[in-house]
């Protein structure tokens, strides 16, 4: 047993070739027509980016995709990545009432897919900045989902957002932390490209607190967001941890996106710590770069795990394996310094309902590679570091108005997994539009009310019993 490289690079694109194929224009017109076209569409409620879903179906149906990808883009500005990484079937079209009617809802991931790959395939360009500029610079650290959807949201009000990233590449887990046959990373670049092209400077291989200080950017910017998103995947802390097979689960998938695609290290025996929709994303890679097993080890039961009900069908239909209610209690390594195998023990829920280990049930678990998908550290200490006037919850996150993501300091802001403690892509981007929506106001006093849904992103929408009293400080433009 060994990791190593196990297939050819013809079977590799193969296997990691998308799942979903694209519609063809008969295709999405034919699948248009089964909307109902809903007045106050419950599907439009369950995108936490308030699509107007039936809308931009409508257009499908009568031939305008453009127009189609407009109204999606204007609403969300990574539309086209959240098409194919929204896990829909609990949002927008678990929501469908066709569904209900039909037991199949309709398909408005792959029907925002269409319109938006019509407009990028054509460089067809849907949005558009002011010419007259507002004159205010924004400093966005952190170029994921939430810091795109806040800059991409700015410059359509006017505003200058430089956004500093530290990878080489913006998009975060869209570029680098998405399995690839679920969304090629190209497609979050092209949209990184439009938000660009509405004058977002994106400034990669920047790191603050490395390159440049937090002290910088507020002399030199009018306001901040803050969307780091979250850090490395917690410890498992069990001894062999730092044996040189054991990964991060992210950064063997990042691996994926930045590496050929065939050279790509696996072992052939993999082992998965971890069942949230990371770790199921690991497994099927894995089995797609020719692990010949590939197996998730979880401390709790089938119907406690993180993991969507389809990502787990996914997984199976892959070949993954799944140890249920069993706990790392080593990793063991051979004479030469790798990973051998997997001490395992049982477990059960304690008398609190939290997973204890069931004395005497140890066994041996042969395996050459472990992923580690136990949940991502929030990134805490690195912005109390830049920010230390900022106030926390006491989960060790920011404290803020979730409306208008502003935190305890009036010109800072703060969206995405690093607030929110990692949720989805699209709940990322809702949070960065809110967040410039939130700037908007406190520099110009305008308030930006969404023509759909003003209760999702007006500044005023703060809920009852909140606690927060912090005021949005409107100054003078
Ligand atoms: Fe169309 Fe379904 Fe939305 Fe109704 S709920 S508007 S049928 S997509």
């Amino acid at each position: 047993m060994a990791v190593g490289t196990k297939l050819s690079s013809t079977q590799a694109e193969k296997n990691m070739s998308g799942y979903k194929p694209p519609y063809s224009r008969q295709e999405a017109v034919i699948e248009a027509n089964r909307c109902l076209f809903c007045f106050d569409a419950p599907c439009i409620m369950a995108c936490p980016t308030g699509i107007d879903i039936p809308s931009f179906i409508k257009k499908i149906a009568s031939g305008n995709p453009t127009a189609s990808a407009r109204t999606i883009l204007r609403s969300n500005p990574l539309g086209a990545s959240c098409a194919q990484v929204c896990p829909t079937n609990v949002l927008c079209e678990g929501a469908c009432v066709v569904l209900a009617r039909e037991g199949d809802p309709v398909k408005i991931g792959r029907l925002q897919r269409y319109a938006t790959d019509h407009v990028y395939s054509k460089a067809i360009e849907v949005l558009s900045s002011p010419v007259k500029k507002s004159g205010r610079r924004i400093a966005i650290i952190g170029g994921g989902p939430a810091g795109l959807g806040c800059a991409a949201e700015l410059a359509q009000l006017g505003h200058q957002a430089v956004i500093f990233e530290k990878e080489e590449l913006a998009g975060g887990l869209n570029t680098y932390g998405i399995a690839i046959y679920k969304m090629h990373p190209s497609v979050s670049l092209r949209e990184i490209e439009m938000i660009k092209g509405l004058g977002v400077e994106i400034r990669c291989g920047v790191q603050v607190g490395r390159d440049i200080s937090a002290e910088q950017l507020k002399e030199e910017f009018d306001a901040i967001f803050i969307g780091v998103g979250l850090g490395k995947s917690h410890h498992l802390n069990v001894p062999g941890e730092d044996l040189p097979e054991v990964v991060d689960a992210l950064d063997f998938i990042a691996q994926v996106h930045s590496d050929v695609l065939h050279e790509v290290p696996v072992g052939d025996n993999v082992a998965v710590i971890g069942c949230g929709n990371t770790a199921i994303d690991a497994l099927t890679q894995s089995k797609r770069l020719g692990a010949n097993n590939a197996t998730i080890i979880y401390r709790r039961g089938e119907q406690d795990m993180p993991a969507y009900g389809f990502e787990y069908e996914l997984a199976k239909s892959d070949g993954g394996k799944f140890y249920f209610h069993t706990v790392v209690k080593e990793i063991v390594a051979d004479n030469g310094g790798h990973v051998s195998s997997l001490v395992l023990q049982k477990s059960q829920p304690g008398p609190n309902g939290r997973p204890e280990a069931i004395p005497g049930s140890e066994f041996s678990f042969a395996c050459d590679m472990v992923l580690k998908a136990v949940g991502s550290m929030k990134q805490t200490e690195m912005i109390r570091s830049f920010f230390p006037d900022l106030e926390f919850n006491p989960n060790g996150t920011v404290k803020l108005d979730i409306a208008t993501r502003q935190t305890t300091v009036p010109e800072i802001f703060c969206g995405g997994d690093c607030a929110n403690g990692g949720r989805e892509v699209v709940n990322a981007v809702a949070e960065g539009i809110k967040g410039a929506r939130g700037i908007h106001a406190y520099l110009s006093g305008e308030l930006v009310e969404s023509p759909l849904q003003p209760s999702r992103f007006g500044v005023n929408d703060r809920p009852s019993g909140s606690g927060f009293t912090n005021p949005i400080r409107v100054t003078e433009l």
